[in-house]
């Protein structure tokens, strides 16, 4: 089995025509878990990574795995509001509106290498947002792994024109 064996579609979510990925399958199969963190991390084998950052709210499931698996420290990056401490933040735009992602103003030392990890890359935004949060706070992103990539949403290309690397496990 590869890992797109354990995504399951659900249609009509979370609004009629969205064909939703559900990665709780992939996250629920002990082989697939593993065989997920363990194929996010080999672009970057042999490279040091002091923190792997994660995207609200399934890159915390992912990033948390992929962080222990490196004994890395994890960074949250999450939506407005959420976290306690002082904060800084990024708005990007989103279909219809836009959104904002924090992170705390402490989480990532200047200079520190960071992996940005998340579920699923469709648009690019939220992860470009997530890789600009790192950069002012100093951080040298490594590039983002994401289990999905649906290409046909160009975030592949916003984020390498950025100059970011990018690695997904399947499409
Ligand atoms: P983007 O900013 O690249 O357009 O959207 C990516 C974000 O939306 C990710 O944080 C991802 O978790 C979420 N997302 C959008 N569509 C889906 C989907 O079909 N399945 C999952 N699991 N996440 C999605």
């Amino acid at each position: 089995m590869s890992v797109k064996d354990y995504i399951r579609t659900i249609p009509d979510f979370p609004s009629p025509g969205i064909m939703f990925r559900d990665v709780t399958t992939l996250f629920g199969d002990p082989r697939g878990f593993r065989m997920a963190v363990d194929l996010l991390l080999h672009p970057w084998a042999g490279v040091r990574i002091d923190k792997v950052a994660g995207l609200e709210a399934r890159g915390f499931i992912l990033g948390g795995a992929v962080a222990h698996q490196l004994s890395a420290g994890f960074v949250p990056m999450r939506k407005k509001g959420k976290l306690p401490g002082r904060t800084i933040e990024q708005s990007y735009k989103l279909e219809y509106g836009t959104a904002t992602l924090e992170v705390h103003d402490d989480a990532i030392k200047p200079g520190e290498k960071v992996l940005l990890v998340d579920d699923l890359l469709a648009t690019g935004g939220t992860a470009l947002a997530g890789l600009t949060l790192i950069e002012k706070l100093g951080g040298q992103t490594l590039g983002c792994a994401f289990v999905i990539d649906l290409p046909e949403l160009g975030g592949r290309q916003l984020l390498e024109a950025a100059g970011h690397q990018v690695h997904a496990l399947c499409a």
